[in-house]
């Protein structure tokens, strides 16, 4: 602690209450819908937040951590306490940058295309490994978002399903923002139908096991809708602090 800043020691009490807090709210939630909170998973976006600080959420008991941005990951990737952690990886990824990360996370949320499949299986394979992945979804067909349309998911999961070193295991999205509950709950809903609608499918090479939507502002209605990972950044490490 004493190579710690003032700053930065500053803000360990408020994880420390944060984490509780967002823990019990999971708890909650899952309960009122008759759910075991076990069964969601709470992982925390960490850009911008500083190795120490996720190292203290992980001693609280934090198990799952996504990055977004490749060089960030690699940048942070030495000083993560990864005996506790689990870190996968949720931002919008390149194909040219697949083989930096294929060995370090345990997931890739952000899968949007078959290319990038492509891509992730090869690499993948090089080092003998099958890489679980989320597809994807722009559900507010949002042109300034990646994410495949609902009109083509059947298409690109068909695609890459038949790809050696890919299995998928649901599907994640970042839902349009809204200024009214009804709409937001409309868009998780229809998240929810297509997650049981592939699922129904019962595709070969396809484990329906997660639904990856929610983030600090409305985790709580997400798991009310059936989301069973939510991606929590700020409402646990507070305002994301860009140098
Ligand atoms: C940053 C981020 C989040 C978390 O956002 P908050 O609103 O801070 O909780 C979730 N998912 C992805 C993909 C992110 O990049």
């Amino acid at each position: 602690m004493e190579s710690l800043s003032v700053d930065l020691k500053s803000r360990f009490a408020d994880v420390e209450y944060n984490y509780k807090t967002i823990k019990e709210n999971i708890s909650n939630a899952a309960v009122k819908c008759g759910r075991n909170p076990d069964d969601i998973i709470f992982l925390s976006a960490v850009k911008t937040v500083p190795p120490q600080l996720i190292n203290y959420a992980a001693e609280l008991g934090l198990k799952h951590i996504g990055e977004n941005k490749v060089q960030e990951l690699l940048q942070k990737y030495d000083d993560y306490a990864l005996d506790k952690l689990d870190l996968q990886f949720i931002g919008h990824l390149q194909t040219n940058k697949v083989r930096q990360i294929v060995d370090k996370v345990s997931m890739i949320q952000s899968v949007d295309s078959f290319h990038l499949a492509e891509e992730i299986s090869k690499r993948s394979m090089a080092i003998n490994k099958i890489m679980p992945v989320l597809i994807e979804v722009n559900i507010g067909q949002e042109t300034s978002k990646s994410g495949v349309f609902i009109e083509n998911i059947y298409e690109v999961i068909d695609q890459i399903r038949g790809l050696s070193n890919i299995k998928i295991k649901g599907i994640m999205s970042i839902p349009p923002i809204f200024d009214n509950n009804e709409e937001k709950m409309k868009i998780f809903n229809k998240m929810y139908n297509l997650f049981i609608d592939i699922s129904q499918k019962k595709l070969d090479n396809v484990n329906m096991e997660i639904l990856s939507m929610g983030m600090s502002d409305d985790y709580m209605e997400a798991i009310q809708s059936g989301s069973n990972l939510v991606r929590i950044g700020s409402a646990l490490f507070g305002k994301r602090i860009y140098k």
